[in-house]
């Protein structure tokens, strides 16, 4: 499938049944396979042979999906999980342990700063926050010699901040560190973070990549680039005696770091999508180009219409020219950034939630991303477990709110904000 075109890939990659096989990926319901001797299954957990043996590892109709997000993203390999969070902890939980550092932007999902600031430090992973804009020493300034991985979002959910992904990759190259790209918002049709160094790449799923709000998912993918061999990850080229004394880079070549994650995490913390999910996930894939492009220009309109509204304070929306990313986002994101834009009402808390409260169309939800235009007020929701001076490290204002743009025609939600804007 290499040589098509990306929209190709979305709806076709990933499956190619064979003769007389279905024409549709198939739901393969069964957590087990039959196989007809003992040696033919003693040989598949030994890895001498491919094929399935049990749900928790693998199934054929997720290896389809993650063949096509990792075509999509241009990756050696992919590994669907239960959900985003999933994919976030077994993505790092293969780089780093106890004792361990990591570099994360500070501008990152709500959910996921909980994972690294509580659980991870509950666990002895010590992690260092930096703001999105740093610059290249201060950033080379972060690095210790246990620092074991570089965690960013490539556009920030909802600050809607972009990260220079190239200037982090080759100061993270330099410490002979990995990068891990948070790639949720853009999706793999606005932006390919391995184009630009990066060496992971993960998703919520559940957003644009699923893209109608429902089947939960995240998603890791492996550039196969990132030499793990380089001394700093024992974990990839020393034994592994909890599988029969496996060496993953040795075993896996390039494709070690997706292996491991597999065989070590999956098999010992099971966060594995169900075969159900993974069917409406690659649905959804199916028009994923088609509705990225609609929910960018309906974004584009609705962030202009907004940002000349008098009652409303502020728009972030990297479209617009005003948007301190507007150049950085020019270079990265030539054919748009995401569908979801922050913006700030004149008023209060109380203001904000009065707006919402008139809406029509557009719902009250805490999701984003998907083919429903959708608002939420992160302060008091999603965001709410965060102190004062965490949020403002966040990029969240008490009167920030967090619009999600569907596809529906456009007049109809601008027509929606405007008489709910009319009532404040
Ligand atoms: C939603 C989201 C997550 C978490 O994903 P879940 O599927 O909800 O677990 C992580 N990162 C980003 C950017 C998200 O938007």
């Amino acid at each position: 499938m290499n040589n098509y075109h990306l929209n190709t890939t979305c709806i076709q990659g990933g499956y190619e049944p064979k003769e007389g096989e279905p024409r549709v990926l198939p739901i393969v319901q069964s957590t087990t396979f039959k196989y007809e001797s003992a040696e033919t299954v003693g040989k598949l957990f030994d890895l001498q042979e491919s094929g399935f043996f049990y749900t928790r590892l693998a199934n054929p109709t997720l290896d389809a999906v993650e063949k096509k997000i990792a075509a999509l993203e241009g990756g050696v390999g992919a590994m669907l999980t239960s959900s985003g969070q999933a994919a976030i902890t077994i993505a790092m939980l293969n780089l780093c342990k106890a004792g361990d550092h990591v570099i994360s932007s500070s501008a990152i999902y709500g959910g996921t700063f909980n994972l690294f600031n509580k659980t991870f430090r509950d666990l002895g992973i010590d992690i260092t926050f930096v703001t999105p804009d740093i610059t290249a020493e201060q950033l080379m300034a972060s690095f210790k010699s246990n620092t074991k991985a570089v965690y960013v979002e490539s556009i920030s959910n909802p600050s809607l901040d972009i990260i220079d992904v190239e200037m982090f990759s080759k100061i993270a190259h330099q410490n002979d560190v990995p990068v891990i790209v948070d790639n949720t918002f853009p999706t793999p049709v606005n932006f390919k973070p391995f184009e630009y160094g990066a060496d992971i790449v993960v998703h919520s799923t559940s957003k644009y990549l699923d893209g109608h709000a429902v089947s939960l998912g995240g998603v890791i993918v492996d550039s196969g680039k990132f030499n793990f061999a380089n001394g700093k990850f024992p974990a990839f080229t020393e034994p592994d005696e909890s599988y029969h004394g496996i060496i993953y880079s040795e075993a896996f070549g390039n494709a070690a770091y997706i292996s491991k994650a597999r065989l070590h995490l999956m098999r010992d913390i099971g966060a594995q999508q169900s075969p159900q999910n993974a069917f409406l996930l690659n649905l959804g894939l199916e028009t994923l180009f088609l509705r990225v492009e609609r929910h960018c220009k309906n974004a584009q309109q609705v962030a202009e219409f907004l940002e000349n509204h008098p009652k409303i304070e502020f728009v972030t929306y990297p479209g617009l020219k005003s948007n301190k990313y507007y150049n950085i986002a020019q270079k990265y994101y030539p054919n748009g950034t995401c569908g979801v834009i922050t913006f700030g009402v004149k008023g209060d808390k109380e203001t904000c939630q009065k707006l919402i409260d008139n809406l029509k169309l557009i719902a009250m939800v805490v999701h984003v991303a998907d083919a429903r235009s959708g608002i939420l007020h992160p302060a008091s929701t999603t965001h709410r477990q965060l102190s004062d001076k965490q949020l403002v490290e966040a990029g969240i204002k008490a009167n920030s709110i967090r619009l999600s743009v569907g596809i529906e025609y456009v007049d109809d939600i601008i027509n929606d904000l405007k008489q709910a804007l009319d009532k404040i």
